[in-house]
């Protein structure tokens, strides 16, 4: 049996997606590039943006075509998605079987009965706010499987926390992955062990708001609760791990200098911070029912780079939120210009059927508004990028290798017929080089000769 595995979203989704192939290929499953050759068609979905869906009903709509010549071919919907939308998902006969994310430890036999019983199958939680406080299906499934990047040798995430009980305004994360549950940290510790064991020299600490990780532990240091900081301290213990990364970090006090100063203490803790501020008006902050200021973010900043000079930072903003007017969009501009983020992922704003934003405002930013300020915003944010990459000219970096380049980047003369590898310094700096394709997964230093805004070029030394 041949299973074509799809996915469409974020690092959780393909941390599910690792999980789920790990399964099928314990249980004689092989997985095909090609949908052509599969008896089963898998896609692990995204509901956190219009745009997402979208690609995957089109998708299911390919699939109908193909199906209508392979009628045995079983389709399945997994992940935020199947969660939504249910069963609804099996209205037009294509699919075959929906499994919310916590429920793809159920997804093997799902596919056997699906074949077996000719029959559809559905399994979503039916209340998923209320569900328990740990899911041990779940926990079994994550403790099994190998999470190692397939694509990117040497790497993997490691998932700390799932759920979210944040409920910004407008996403959809808290119905789709349930409540904030942080998995207990001697499962974490066993996984990164095996992972180390495995050869993966960088593993990133995965949560929805991963700087809420709360989880107690009685351990050597006696009965304690365990905070993000006190988990990087056991992890940095692990021999074999190299570089650990965390994301994404919600921007709240509690924990923040703590977790910082464990950056600065531990030389494995890459100094990078994902650290979303969505916008940089206090008006709409309220509106997206984040819990900060503007003033109090960029304060945040500042004792970050104080504590961790070299600190890089990364954010994420929404443009075109309900009623963001021009004076508003002008102060999350001015936030990108104090915050000088390495990069800065800008997303225009969709409504999400059933989130709060949905419920009670209108989305009322035209569209042609919301890309002129995604444009706007992403240029301020280039000169930056700019000038923060071109500190790196003539210095030499250490990057993670992490395979050929997948667009190249040099002409002929400067590749002088090698390959062009892509890798990534600690910092998540891009770095481009030629050298041989078997430095994938080992560790390289790099002098840097040419820079752009968000990618570094140069010679292995
Ligand atoms: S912190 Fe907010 S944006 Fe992030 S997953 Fe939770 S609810 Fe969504």
């Amino acid at each position: 049996m041949k299973v074509h595995l799809k996915t469409y979203g974020c690092q959780m989704a393909k941390l599910d997606t690792a999980l789920v192939t790990g399964a099928l290929k314990t249980k004689g499953y092989s997985l095909t590039e090609h949908i052509k050759e599969a008896d089963v068609v898998l896609l692990n979905t995204c509901s956190v943006r219009e745009h997402a869906e979208q690609k995957v009903l089109s998708h299911i709509g390919q699939l109908k075509h193909i199906k209508k010549q392979k009628p045995d071919l079983v389709v399945g919907i997994i992940g935020c998605m199947a969660q939504r939308l249910g069963d609804d998902l099996l209205e037009d006969g294509t699919v075959d079987i929906v499994a919310g994310p916590g429920q793809i430890p159920e997804i093997i036999e799902m596919i056997t009965k699906a074949i077996s019983e000719k029959s559809r199958q559905v399994s979503v939680a039916d209340n998923i706010r209320k569900a328990g406080p740990q899911n041990p299906a779940l926990e079994d499934f994550e403790s099994v499987y190998d999470t190692a990047d397939k694509d990117i040798p040497g790497q993997a995430f490691v998932r700390v926390m799932r759920g979210c009980d944040n409920f910004c305004t407008y996403c959809i994360v808290p119905y789709v992955r349930g409540p904030e549950i942080s998995r207990p940290v001697d499962k974490i510790t066993e996984q990164v062990k095996r992972l180390a064991d495995e050869g993966v020299k960088l593993v990133t600490l995965l949560g929805q708001a991963v700087n809420k990780y709360k989880s107690r532990y009685i351990g050597t240091a006696g009965d304690k609760t365990y905070s993000l900081a006190d988990l990087l301290y056991k992890v940095s213990e692990i021999d074999g791990i190299e570089w650990i990364r965390f994301v994404t970090s919600y921007p709240q006090k509690d924990g923040f200098i703590e977790l910082m100063q464990a950056m600065a203490d531990l030389p494995k803790v890459c100094n990078y911070l994902h650290m979303p501020a969505q916008s940089g008006s206090d008006r709409i902050l309220k509106a997206m029912n984040r819990h900060y200021t503007a003033a109090e973010y960029l304060e945040m900043l500042d004792a970050a780079r104080q504590i961790v000079p070299d600190i890089t930072i990364a954010g994420d903003f929404i443009v075109g939120f309900p009623d963001e007017s021009d004076k508003y969009f002008e102060q999350t501009v001015e936030l990108v210009k104090k915050a000088r983020y390495k990069n800065c992922f800008v997303f225009k704003y969709s409504n999400r059927p059933g989130t709060t934003a949905d419920n009670r405002l209108q989305d009322n930013i035209p569209l042609e508004v919301k890309k002129q300020r995604n444009y706007r915003l992403l240029e301020v944010q280039e000169k930056i990028s700019e000038e923060l990459s071109a500190e790196f000219l003539d210095k030499e970096v250490a990057v993670l290798v992490e395979g050929p380049s997948k667009k190249p980047h040099l002409n002929a003369a400067e590749s002088q017929g090698r390959p062009q590898l892509v890798g990534r310094t600690a910092d998540d700096w891009i770095v481009v080089f030629n050298g041989d394709e078997s430095l994938a997964g080992q560790f390289a230093k790099i002098k840097i000769t040419k820079t752009s805004p968000l990618t570094l070029f140069g010679n292995q030394i």
